[in-house]
């Protein structure tokens, strides 16, 4: 592993000064969980690197506006026991089937977004949940829709000036009379039940009015460069009877929407199939949560 200097801010405004004062060797640093990898592998080779843990501001999960606020330096850990997250089901499992319960303790939700793996576990139901995400930089706050932050393997929007500040989601209730019931699901196809990197994975949201699907939102990992909205199955459900047929054809349509690769682990084609699959059972599955 290469030497490089840490740098230990105590305030984002110091953490923020550090990035924007250095070139592009310099990185920040959540809780660790990729970036040692890269470092041993010298896939990453930073002169600097910005722990993030000490920053007050990057922590903290608050419901406010409607919306939860998540702090970047959120721990997936915290996503399974914080009870603020217990509308975002598709969240909660992804969470669940996350690594081991040491990974949990130290990986963080800005860390798996930061790495734009496309089979980082956290982005489908991201995704399906809309999420926005916050990014700020010594001279501006910008807050962009994570499905636009994405641009291919490990290449996000995010400058070098910049830090993912926090996630933020919209919150409804099943119980208010004025929003429709609302659902979500995930689904992770490992070559283990838990501590496996997916071959797919599946999250889905749905918004429910009477016997109909009023919105839905289909996101996929681990068959694409990035992870993607499967817009075109999406239309095949959106304000349509709940019904066999539309879901079976959804499913299909979601197959031939991604584009994965074959590897020692499956195939492309085995890969779509699952696509097919899990596509039609976590509709199912939100489906029965209502
Ligand atoms: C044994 C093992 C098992 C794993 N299992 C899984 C799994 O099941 N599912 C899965 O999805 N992943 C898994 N991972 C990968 C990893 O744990 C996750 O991607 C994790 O969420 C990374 O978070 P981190 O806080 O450790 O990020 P770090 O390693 O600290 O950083 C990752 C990247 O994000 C950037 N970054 C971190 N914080 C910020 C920020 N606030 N703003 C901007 N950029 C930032 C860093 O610069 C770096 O590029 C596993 C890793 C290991 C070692």
């Amino acid at each position: 592993m290469r030497e490089f200097d840490l740098l230990q801010p105590k305030t984002l405004n110091d953490a923020l000064e550090a990035l924007a004062q250095n070139n592009a060797t310099i990185r920040p640093l959540g809780g660790g969980t990729d970036m040692l990898v890269d470092l041993r592998a010298r896939r990453v080779q930073p002169d600097t690197l910005v722990a993030l843990q000490g920053v007050n501001e990057l922590r903290g999960v608050t419901r406010a506006n409607g919306h939860l606020h998540v702090g970047a330096s959120t721990t997936i850990a915290e996503i399974l026991k914080n009870p603020l997250f217990a509308p975002f089901n598709a969240l909660r499992q992804a969470a669940s089937v996350f690594a081991n319960p040491m990974i949990r303790n130290s990986a963080t939700i800005a860390g798996n977004i930061g790495s734009a793996s496309p089979a980082g576990d956290m982005l489908p139901p991201l995704l399906a949940l809309n999420a926005q995400i916050e990014l700020v930089s010594r001279n501006e706050t910008r807050v962009m829709p994570l499905s636009e932050f994405f641009l291919g393997p490990r290449k996000t929007a995010k400058r070098a000036d910049e830090l993912i500040s926090s996630i933020q989601l919209l919150v409804t209730s099943n119980q208010s009379p004025v929003s429709n019931p609302q659902s979500s699901a995930f689904y992770k196809l490992g070559l283990r039940q838990a501590d496996a990197i997916s071959l797919v994975s599946v999250a889905v949201w749905l918004e429910r009015d009477g016997e109909k699907i009023r919105d839905v939102r289909i996101a996929l990992g681990a068959v694409a460069p990035r992870p993607m909205r499967a817009t075109r199955a999406e239309e095949i459900l959106r304000g349509q009877i709940f019904s066999e047929t539309n879901l079976k054809e959804s499913a299909r349509i979601a197959s031939t929407e991604c584009s994965p690769i074959s590897d020692l682990r499956a195939s492309a084609d085995y890969r779509r199939r699952m696509i097919a699959v899990y596509v039609r059972r976590m509709i199912e599955q939100a489906w029965q949560h209502f």
